[in-house]
């Protein structure tokens, strides 16, 4: 592994650092495999500053393993944490160099000898993990054609539907019908999530700064209202699902907001610990991200286990997956929520510590 350097880091496994093809650089931190391989997803991402895009990069890869790590301890899946960041310029690369980048990352991937399973992530694509598949089987989220279970988004969205219902029924305790949602980002989650929450009867508000997701979703189901996207947090609504953005509360808006629970799709929705604090101060109830948007790692370990010659039908195995789901959102939310009734701290700092406690 000469051409791979190695870094260090407290709290870390490993930092694996590689010149790809085209001099892209390629980052791929292990947070942790104490429970078993570190499965997470490979981020093709331009960083704004120039200067310092590789720190970015690496603070970028580290939080985000760590999120995968707990991701998968709340999913009760024998699988540790890790991410994969490949630094991209501004300008789109040319189909052939394209190709040759993601082989040259499938090689990366290939020589950590399967302590990596890499998968799509922002700015990545079902057909760049094909080409990571033709040089190494440490790849999920492959299309059904290629032997994968297809795009994990609906079984995230199915977890998160749990999410709501939990905490509408055990929490808010009103009818369904009088429950108003709002759901930001229509995209591959919120479009299903929206599918599940207009069958159940919630009032549902939409939110995209895509015009052409939006007419879909006004075309598609009667009765919703479009929020443009800078009028979000002047409403009042029950419940607020974020399924676009990371830190989308935030230090300047956490003082203002009017939802009753913030229960969505999004990684990293809160910016940090006192911003969480702030919400649980202010009553705000706040369904930790990765406890309830385990449903796509689900369906993509079940996926992994196929490929590494578990027998069973890839029905089955997304019927498992989909099962697995429900089960430990709902298992994670009634954990996460009797410590914070009887303490009064933040979802967020309960679900990091039970997460770490499940480790040991
Ligand atoms: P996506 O890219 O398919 O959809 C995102 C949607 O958000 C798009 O429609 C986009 O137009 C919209 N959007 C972007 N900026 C917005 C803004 N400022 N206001 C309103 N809408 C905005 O992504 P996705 O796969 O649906 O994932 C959504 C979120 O859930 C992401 O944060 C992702 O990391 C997280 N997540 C996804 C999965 C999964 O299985 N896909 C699993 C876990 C977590």
């Amino acid at each position: 592994m000469s051409d791979i350097k190695e870094l260090d880091i407290h709290g870390w496994s490993k930092v694996y650092i590689k010149e790809l093809y085209g001099g892209f650089i390629g980052i791929i931190s292990i947070h942790s495999t104490k429970r078993g391989p570190a499965l997470g997803g490979c981020r093709f991402y331009h960083y704004d500053n120039h200067k310092a895009k590789f720190a970015l990069a690496l603070e970028d890869v580290l939080r985000l393993s760590r999120g995968m790590t707990y991701k998968a301890v709340a999913g009760n899946l024998p699988l540790g944490g890790g991410k994969a960041v490949i630094v991209s310029e501004f300008y789109e690369l040319k189909p052939d160099v394209r190709r040759s980048l993601f082989e040259s990352f499938g090689d990366f991937v290939e020589k950590l000898k399967g302590i990596y399973i890499t998968a799509e992530d922002i700015g990545t694509t079902v057909e760049d993990m094909k080409i990571v598949s033709e040089r190494t089987k440490h790849v999920v989220g492959l299309s059904e054609s290629l032997g994968g279970l297809g795009d994990p988004s609906p079984v995230t969205a199915i977890g998160v539907f749990t999410a709501i219902n939990w905490i509408t029924e055990k929490l808010l305790g009103k009818p369904k019908n009088k429950v108003s949602i709002l759901l930001q980002g229509l995209g591959k989650v919120g479009s299903n999530l929206l599918e599940h929450l207009y069958n159940e009867g919630y009032r549902i508000y939409i939110s995209d700064v895509s015009p052409k997701a939006i007419e879909n979703a006004l075309n598609k189901y009667n009765n919703l209202e479009y929020i443009p996207p800078d009028e979000i947090f002047d409403r009042e609504f029950d419940i607020f699902s974020p399924n676009a953005l990371g830190k989308v509360i935030n230090s300047s808006n956490v003082d203002k907001i009017r939802y009753k629970a913030i229960v969505g799709a999004a990684n990293n929705q809160i910016e940090n610990y006192e911003v969480a604090q702030k919400l649980q101060d202010r009553s705000i109830i706040y369904a930790p991200d990765y406890a309830i948007n385990l449903g796509g790692l689900t369906l993509v370990y079940y996926e992994y286990e196929l490929r590494i010659g578990k027998q069973r039908s890839m029905e089955e195995a997304k019927e498992i997956a989909i099962e697995k789901t429900k089960e430990n959102v709902i298992k994670n939310l009634e954990e996460i929520f009797e410590i914070v009734n009887r303490t009064n701290k933040s979802p967020a700092i309960i679900a990091d510590e039970i997460m770490e406690s499940r480790l040991k």
